[in-house]
C-alpha cells in the first residue's frame, strides 16, 4: 500500500505545479509615475493600475516593468535616467525582500512564482537610452533589461519609429536612412548574443522587417494591437503578425482604448481641448502630460468613462491575432499606467481575470488560456536566454 501511495502523491504534487498559472504582463509604465511622485507601489494605492497588492488580487506572477524617458533625454542624459528608474525598482526590492524578486528567464520566473514571490523584469524602452554604445546595453543587462523596444516614438540614428516612419518619411528619406543601419544590425546580434529580447512594439514597419532579416531569435511586441481592427500607426499589419508568426515571436496585446478603438480619439481630442487650461494646470503640478491627462480623466469620470470601448472590442483584439497567427504567439501587454484610458471593466491589475472569463465563453480551452497569459512568454523569454 505505502509503495503505491508515495508515487501517487509525487504525481499529485507534479500535477499541482504543472496546474500552477503563471500570469505575465510585459508592459507597464508604473516605475515613471513613482520616480515622478514617490509612490510605493508595496502598498495599496489609490490612484494608477499596479501595485503589490492589487497584482496579488488579479493572480498576476510576473510584470515587466518598462524602462522609459522621453525623447528630451539623450546623450549624458538618457541612460542616466534609465538607471534611476532601476533604482527605484532595486529599492521596492530592498523595502520588500519576501514579496518581489528580479527575475531574468524563465527558470527563475517560475522559482520566484513558486516561492510566493511576484516576480520583477526590465524592459527598457526606446533604443535612444544606450546613447549608441555597446557597453550601455551590457550594464542594462546586468541589471536585469530582459527587452529592449528598439525605439520609442522617437528615432535613433540606427533605426527609425513607427511615428517618424508614417508622419516624417520625407525627412527621413532626406536625412539617409529608413529602417535599420548597419550599425543597428550590429545591436541587434549584440542583443541575440546576451539574450536581450527585442521588442518591436514601437519601431516602423521597415525596421520590423529589415530585424525580422537580421535576428537569429525569436523577437516581441511587448504592447501592441490588430492594425485591421484599428489603423493606427503602431498597431501591427496582418503581414507582420504573419512575419512575427513565421519569426517564433509573441505580440502581448495592448489595452490602451485609443489602440483598441478605432473611434476613441474622435472623443477624447474635443474633450482635451474643451479642458486644456486645466490640463496644463494639472501637468505643472504632475511634471508630466501623461499623467496629468490620467488625471483630468479621473476628474471627469462620467465623461471619460462614456470613451471607453467595452471589454469586448479588447477581446476581439486577441481573437482576431490569434485566429490570424495561432494562439502560440499572443499575450497580455496592457499599457496599464502609461494611458489615460483603458477598456470598460478593465480598470487596475484587479482585472485580468475578466480576459479568462471572456476567451472561456469564446470556447477557448484552459491550456489555450495559459499560453495567453503567460506560456508564451516563457517560451519566447527561454528561446532568447537559453534557461
Ligand atoms: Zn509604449
Amino acid at each position: 500500500m505505502k509503495k503505491l501511495l508515495l508515487p501517487l502523491l509525487l504525481l499529485l504534487i507534479l500535477n499541482a505545479k504543472a496546474q500552477q498559472n503563471i500570469l505575465v504582463d510585459t508592459h507597464n509604465d508604473v516605475l515613471s509615475n513613482e520616480l515622478i511622485n514617490h509612490e510605493d507601489i508595496g502598498k495599496l494605492q489609490t490612484t494608477g493600475q499596479l501595485d503589490l497588492v492589487r497584482a496579488k488580487q488579479g493572480g498576476l506572477s510576473c510584470q515587466v516593468f518598462s524602462v522609459w524617458c522621453g525623447p528630451q533625454y539623450g546623450k549624458g542624459t538618457a541612460f542616466k535616467f534609465a538607471n534611476r528608474e532601476i533604482d527605484s525598482l532595486y529599492a521596492l526590492f530592498h523595502r520588500y525582500p519576501n514579496k518581489i524578486a528580479l527575475v531574468r528567464n524563465s527558470a527563475e520566473l517560475r522559482q520566484a512564482v513558486a516561492h510566493k514571490k511576484f516576480a520583477a523584469m526590465i524592459g527598457v524602452e526606446g533604443g535612444h537610452m544606450i546613447e549608441n554604445r555597446m557597453d550601455y546595453i551590457d550594464s542594462l543587462h546586468a541589471r536585469g533589461m530582459c527587452y529592449l523596444t528598439l525605439t520609442w516614438n522617437n528615432s535613433t540614428s540606427w533605426a527609425t519609429s513607427a511615428t517618424d516612419e508614417t508622419l516624417h518619411h520625407d525627412s527621413l528619406q532626406k536625412a539617409g536612412h529608413i529602417g535599420l543601419t548597419a550599425y543597428g544590425k550590429q545591436i541587434v546580434k549584440h542583443l541575440n548574443d546576451l539574450g536581450i529580447m527585442i521588442d518591436l512594439s514601437h519601431p516602423g514597419e521597415q525596421t520590423f522587417y529589415d530585424v525580422l532579416a537580421t535576428t537569429t531569435k525569436p523577437v516581441i511586441a511587448s504592447h501592441s494591437c490588430a492594425y485591421s481592427l484599428n489603423q493606427f500607426r503602431r498597431n501591427l499589419k496582418d503581414d507582420q503578425l504573419k512575419a512575427l508568426a513565421k519569426n517564433g515571436g509573441v505580440v502581448f496585446v495592448n489595452f490602451y482604448s485609443g489602440f483598441v478603438d478605432s473611434n476613441y480619439f474622435k472623443k477624447s481630442f474635443p474633450f482635451l481641448n474643451q479642458h486644456k487650461a486645466e490640463l496644463d494646470s494639472l501637468t505643472k503640478i504632475y511634471h508630466d502630460e501623461d499623467l496629468a491627462t490620467e488625471r483630468l480623466f479621473a476628474i471627469y469620470k462620467t465623461e471619460s468613462d462614456s470613451f471607453r470601448p467595452p471589454l469586448s472590442m479588447l477581446i476581439k483584439h486577441i481573437d482576431y491575432i490569434v485566429k490570424l497567427i495561432g494562439v502560440d504567439h499572443v499575450g497580455i501587454g496592457s499599457d496599464f499606467d502609461g494611458a489615460e484610458s483603458y477598456p470598460m471593466g478593465m480598470d487596475d491589475v484587479t482585472d485580468y481575470p475578466k480576459i479568462a472569463v471572456e476567451l472561456s465563453n469564446l470556447g477557448y480551452s484552459k491550456q489555450d488560456i495559459d499560453k495567453i497569459f503567460g506560456g508564451n512568454f516563457l517560451r519566447v523569454l527561454k528561446a532568447n536566454t537559453g534557461k
